[in-house]
């Protein structure tokens, strides 16, 4: 990280986004802030074409600055889709220099709009994390959440509203329910005493035949035994 003279009304910091450029001083609309440098790379030049890194900031259909380098601490600027400065590209003398849109304060992350081609390469397939895009999807996020739980307070009347149609639907044949559960249990002693009933008597009759045929045969032999004599 480049050492910053305190003479200068920035400092490189923390952001949402990893690095920063943060205002250490107030900054007035219209200042100059930072000037954005780097070599110089020609697009009919074969080499310089072929270059590619996302602090390629293009002057015109010629000529492009590679801001990579280290000494530019005006890379660690974050785009903003509402920024409180701009690139200020003098196409002529191939600079650019960042200046303020507004009044910025001490703390105050600097920004500037990196422009369409930047925004749809590289910052809209990842979702754009400046402070207005957040804010969108913060909104979004509560109006889904909103929607989900009226659609649950919805679904949670529909349930209430059915419970109440059955249990009035209940309420309404109240002797059917009563000889349903009546019926039952009258059933079930019928079946006990029935089969109680039907069940014991062909037993007992069985158990009074087997009974009686030895009951006979003692008699038999008494017989026999006292008529032989
Ligand atoms: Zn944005």
């Amino acid at each position: 990280m480049p050492v910053i003279s305190s003479k200068k009304p920035y400092r490189v910091g923390r952001s949402r986004t990893g690095l920063g450029l943060f205002a250490t001083k107030p900054i007035r609309k219209g200042d100059k802030i930072i000037r954005y440098f780097g070599p110089l790379l020609d697009s009919r030049n074969k080499k310089d074409d072929a270059v590619e890194n996302k602090y390629l900031f293009e002057l015109n259909g010629r000529w492009t600055i590679d801001g990579s380098i280290r000494a530019n601490t005006a890379r660690y600027i974050n785009h903003a889709c509402r920024p409180n400065s701009e690139s200020d590209v003098n196409t002529r003398k191939k600079k650019i220099m960042i200046r303020a849109l507004k009044n910025i304060e001490p703390g105050e992350e600097i920004s500037y709009d990196y422009g369409t081609d930047y925004f749809k390469a590289y910052l809209k397939p990842i979702g754009c994390k400046c402070v207005t895009c957040e804010k969108k999807r913060k909104k979004k996020r509560a109006e889904a959440r909103a929607e989900r739980l009226r659609l649950k307070a919805k679904a949670e009347r529909k349930a209430l509203k059915e419970a109440e149609k059955a249990a009035a639907r209940k309420t309404v044949n109240p002797k059917r329910g009563q000889q349903l559960n009546g019926k039952k249990p009258g059933h079930a002693k019928l079946l006990n005493g029935q089969g109680g009933t039907t069940a014991r008597r062909p037993l007992a009759a069985a158990k009074s035949k087997l009974a009686s045929r030895p009951k006979a045969k003692p008699g038999r032999e008494a017989r026999t035994t006292s008529s032989r004599p």
